[in-house]
C-alpha cells in the first residue's frame, strides 16, 4: 500500500512544486483527477455541495472534447479546472515535445494556470519548462481509491486522522475509482465539516 501521506524526502526533492499550502484558517484542498465523466463528476459536485465545499478537477482533454457540458458545469458550480494533459500522458516515458504538446493540446479546452502530471512522473527538465506556465500541483495526501483492494475503513480513518489544514488530497472522478469513491468521499466530506474543515480552491 502506498503511504497515505507524500514522503517529506519527496517533498525536498522537487521544492518548485506545489504538495500544500500553508493556511491559518482550517481549510484543505480537494481535488479530483482524470474526469469530467458525465455521471461521476456531477455525483461529486451535489456531495460537494451538500458542504458548500468547493474542488479543484484535473481533466483530461479528451475527456473534456467528449464531454463539453459536464466540463462546463464545474465552471458553472464555482470549482476550478486544471491541466492533466489530453491523453494522461506518463512524463517519464513521453518524449518532452510529445508531452509539451499534449499539454497544450489539453490547453484548448481547460484554460488554467494550473497543471498536475498524470501518475506525479515530471521530470526536471519537464518541471523547469512547465512553471514558465504554470503551478504544478501535487498532493499531500493519497487516497488510492482506484485500488480495487483498497480497505476503505482503514483509509478512510487514515485519511481522516492525518487531515491537517493546507493539506491537498487527491480523488479520481473515474470509473475505476467509483467503487472507493462513492463510499469513502460522503464520508470523507462528512468528517471534515464536523472537524470545522472548509474545502476550497487554488
Ligand atoms: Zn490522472
Amino acid at each position: 500500500m502506498l503511504p497515505t501521506r507524500t514522503p517529506a524526502l519527496l517533498r525536498k526533492l522537487f521544492p518548485s512544486l506545489t504538495w500544500s499550502v500553508e493556511r491559518d484558517e482550517k481549510c484543505v484542498y480537494l481535488t479530483f483527477d482524470d474526469g469530467p465523466h458525465p455521471e461521476i463528476t456531477p455525483w461529486v459536485m451535489e456531495e460537494l455541495d451538500k458542504y458548500g465545499f468547493k474542488a479543484t478537477f484535473f481533466c483530461i482533454g479528451d475527456n473534456v472534447r467528449k464531454y463539453p457540458e459536464t466540463y462546463q458545469e464545474i465552471l458553472n458550480n464555482g470549482h476550478r479546472t486544471g491541466n492533466h494533459t489530453f491523453n494522461h500522458l506518463k512524463g517519464f516515458s513521453t518524449s518532452s515535445p510529445t508531452y509539451f504538446e499534449n499539454i497544450q493540446e489539453c490547453a484548448q479546452l481547460v484554460k488554467s494556470e494550473l497543471y498536475r502530471p498524470p501518475y506525479g512522473q515530471i521530470t526536471f527538465s519537464q518541471i523547469k519548462h512547465l512553471s514558465k506556465q504554470y503551478q504544478i500541483i501535487m498532493w499531500s495526501l493519497l487516497v488510492e481509491d482506484w485500488n480495487p483492494k483498497l480497505d476503505q475503513a482503514k483509509k478512510l480513518s487514515l485519511l481522516s486522522s492525518e487531515t491537517k489544514s493546507g493539506d491537498i488530497i487527491v480523488f479520481h472522478d473515474s470509473e475505476k475509482a467509483f467503487e472507493n469513491l462513492k463510499v469513502i468521499l460522503p464520508e470523507y466530506l462528512e468528517f471534515l465539516s464536523n472537524a470545522g474543515f472548509s474545502s476550497v480552491v487554488f
